[in-house]
């Protein structure tokens, strides 16, 4: 599948002037190109292929030509080409056709990168912000209003001038839709490939093989948060101040939502990467279950978008993610199923009725493993983690911190 990604640009002075040169001089190029098939008898038009290969005379006899990326400079000669062959099918249909005029300043707009002489730099602009580098022109800054797809390539870049005077970047995306990853035999899953993730607590999330990922850090951002919006209170609504305040919360804000979005979209991909089969609690249900005012929302919708990621990623890396029934997993034993109310603060799981013991979190991944088997019609798993972890040993449970994966981008394994 083939798409494009398009975002405002706001070039430096310097850059802007070095976009218009390129613009310039790539129009230029254009018209030569027409010029030089025109003038070329007509038993003996040169191709594509032979107009690249006189770029280099060219470029030796105009040194303005010398000045673009070459590869550039031939995505100028191909886009002539093209519009050649439109205009030829046109006459083939029975249009009444021209030929290609001559461009004016007015009608050349844009310069595609094919390939190669760009590059996109995510971290540097911040939040909302990403730059992009033009081959001999430079980096441009661009609001980055969507991120590019972690599965996309990035087959072209074009940047483009408005007849408003503002610019634009656009990135020509390809994901190969055909080759997707087929998704494993569900009668190949087993616990050793398949995992039950508990939305926990105080856990981000606790996996029925194990293993605690801690939730992110945001305490400083938030205490910046807090602090902006006092200093926003104390401004007069309206005022210059006011507005340049209220921006700065924004910031914040966003500063947040991306490091949220930045965190989930690696845990999200270690999973589907790491197992064939993901398993997490419906959370139109868990939302209901202890309703706590202001955080609880914050944290229902945090873990709605990490639902939304996982679902996502799973079609993309040929994986199974299943929402299950969220009722009852904590209280429930993962071993003989026996119910037993546990106040929010009990961190363990000791059945009355087999004398099962593990963490509260961890029982309640191992019931969102079983109810994941069961909704695919496989049962319960003859291995269940229950009978494989070392039912006290809460000790063994690996912790892994949140800064672990933002370095390194995954879980131990
Ligand atoms: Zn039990």
């Amino acid at each position: 599948m083939e798409y494009s990604h398009r975002y405002h640009a706001y070039p430096t002075q310097e850059v802007a002037e070095g976009l218009e040169h390129h613009l310039d001089v790539h129009r230029q190029l254009y018209n030569h190109v027409r010029w030089d098939y025109q003038n070329s008898p007509e038993d003996d038009k040169p191709s594509e292929y032979d107009q690249n290969n006189k770029l280099p005379e060219w470029k030796r006899k105009w040194s303005v030509f010398g000045e673009l990326y070459s590869k550039a400079a031939q995505t100028t000669v191909a886009r002539f080409h093209r519009n050649l062959s439109n205009l030829r099918k046109k006459k083939e249909k029975g249009y009444k056709v021209g030929c290609l005029k001559r461009q004016a300043p007015s009608d050349y707009r844009s310069v595609t990168y094919n390939q190669s002489g760009f590059d996109l730099d995510e971290k540097r602009g911040h939040d909302k912000y990403a730059y992009v580098r033009f081959s001999k022109i430079g980096w441009v800054k661009i609001r980055y209003s969507r991120p590019v797809p972690d599965h996309a390539t990035i087959k072209e870049a074009t940047f483009k001038k408005e007849t408003t005077g503002e610019w634009f970047v656009s990135f020509g995306l390809e994901t190969g839709d055909a080759d997707l990853p087929e998704k494993p035999d569900v009668d190949s899953l087993d616990t050793s490939n398949s995992v039950g993730i508990d939305l926990g607590i105080q856990n981000y999330i606790h996996t029925s093989d194990g293993k605690t990922v801690d939730w992110l850090d945001l305490e400083d951002d938030y205490e910046r948060l807090r602090r902006e919006q006092r200093k926003l209170s104390r401004k007069v609504k309206g005022s210059n101040n006011y507005e340049k305040q209220r921006q700065k919360v924004a910031t914040v804000k966003r500063h947040i939502r991306r490091k949220v979005l930045d965190y989930q979209h690696k845990l999200t991909t270690w999973l589907v990467k790491e197992y064939d089969a993901v398993f997490v609690e419906d959370l139109d249900v868990a939302g209901m279950l202890q309703g706590d005012g202001n955080a609880r929302n914050k944290q229902d919708a945090a873990w709605r978008q990490f639902i939304t990621l996982l679902e996502y990623k799973a079609d993309l890396y040929g994986c199974h993610v299943k929402q299950v029934e969220a009722r009852g997993t904590t209280k429930e034993c993962a071993r003989c199923g026996v119910e037993t109310a546990k106040p929010i603060w009990v961190r363990e799981h000791s059945c009355p009725a087999c004398g099962f013991e593990t963490d509260r979190d961890a029982n309640a991944a191992m019931n969102v493993l079983q109810r994941g088997f069961s909704e695919l019609g496989l049962g319960w798993p003859e291995d269940t983690p229950v009978e494989t972890v070392t039912a006290t040993d809460t000790a063994q449970f690996e912790s892994v911190s949140a800064s672990h994966v933002i370095e390194t981008g995954s879980l131990p394994s």
